[in-house]
């Protein structure tokens, strides 16, 4: 049987199957994934209204594709206090945002209290809002700093309120190039092991992928076969989330940005792959809105959100910085073809617009 019958007989594919799906025409690649995002969401496409907040940039690791850290390209050091993300928490609830995405730098002059107490003052406030915080990088760093087991900051992120975990930190997980762009933080092995662990104790998470750097079309799949293996076990992870690697203000040097053909393919292909995984979404912030919207024919069905202010990719050139307006937003996924839903964070249905 060839690949594409495979795919459409519902079959699971393998690492070469998968690798040799990047030589197929684009539009064919384009159809198989859609179908699959329509056997599992048919025209929807999901949304939240959700805010980003960065509390600090200060960061003990040097990641080189990192434009958000204070450094000799960025040096502008900040870290806010309680009382300032509490004001911006406040302004947010008011307006009937549902979720705080909640992630920063390893700053190592907080202490722990700084990065845990902050979730139970916005709970005990708002117990109805969504707290997205803390990636699997943050956590091995407050893990190491403070000598705490992993076990111990979860279950500390569980007592102050934290609700799910996003996806960051996961890069790339072949070791090899995790060592060329992040070497340092948490390895691939700690972060699937934090995932695991957050998971069993019935909690959901999301799960990226930086690429368009220096990785090769191997190390994505790797990427997703190590996604796949660890959601055959656990089915925790709720999203997965391709992030294109942003070009300016780092150290990686990598000057062009990946061609959208490459871009569409890697979304196609992760669709089909990851047949464990619910949701695919086209993370408009680093893949620009324009292809986000053209991503849905190729098996993305969720667009994130409005996101309203991002820091850490619009530092390295992404049009992120102010977000989206929701109308806006709304009227974007319309004008594509497809039915605007919004979302909560665990992907429960609000409202069809
Ligand atoms: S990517 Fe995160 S961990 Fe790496 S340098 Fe930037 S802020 Fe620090």
């Amino acid at each position: 049987m060839d690949i594409s019958a495979k795919i459409r007989a519902g079959e699971r594919i393998n690492f070469d199957e998968a690798v040799a799906l990047y030589e197929m025409d684009l539009f064919e690649l384009g159809s198989l994934a859609k179908t699959r995002r329509e056997e599992l969401h048919g025209n929807k496409t999901y949304f939240n209204i959700n805010r980003h907040i960065n509390p600090t940039n200060i960061c003990k690791d040097i990641c080189k594709f990192c434009a958000y850290s204070a450094s000799r390209k960025n040096p502008k050091p900040y870290t806010l206090k309680h009382e300032e993300i509490m004001d911006i928490v406040d302004e947010v609830v008011e307006r009937g945002i549902t979720e705080v995405h909640i992630v920063s730098a390893h700053n190592p002059e907080t202490g722990l209290e700084w990065y845990t107490t902050v979730f139970s003052k916005i709970k005990a406030k708002y117990p109805h809002l969504h707290i997205k915080a803390l990636t699997a990088a943050e956590i091995h760093f407050l893990a190491e700093e403070y000598n705490k087991s992993y076990d111990e900051i979860l279950d500390i992120m569980i007592e102050n309120g934290v609700d799910s975990l996003p996806g960051g930190g996961a890069e790339i997980f072949d070791e090899e190039v995790r060592d060329y762009i992040c070497k340092g933080k948490v390895n691939s092995q700690q972060w699937l092991e934090i995932h695991e662990k957050w998971h069993k104790r019935g909690r959901k998470s999301n799960v990226t992928m930086l690429f368009g750097h220096v990785e090769k079309r191997e190390h994505r799949v790797d990427h997703m076969m190590r996604i796949r293996d660890l959601q055959d076990k656990t089915g925790g992870f709720n999203c997965f989330i391709p992030l294109v690697y942003q070009s300016e203000n780092n150290y990686l040097n990598v000057k062009e940005f990946m061609t959208a053909n490459e871009i569409l393919k890697t979304m196609a292909i992760s669709r089909i792959v990851l047949d464990n995984v619910a949701n695919l979404k086209a993370y408009w912030v680093t893949s620009t809105v324009n292809l986000a919207l053209l991503s849905q024919e190729f098996g993305a069905n969720d667009l994130d959100g409005t996101i309203e202010k991002e820091s850490i990719n619009s530092a390295a050139g992404a049009a992120s910085a102010n977000g989206v307006e929701l109308q806006e937003f709304v009227d974007l996924i319309k004008d594509s073809g497809f039915t605007p839903v919004e979302r909560d964070s665990l992907y429960n249905e609000i409202k069809v617009w």
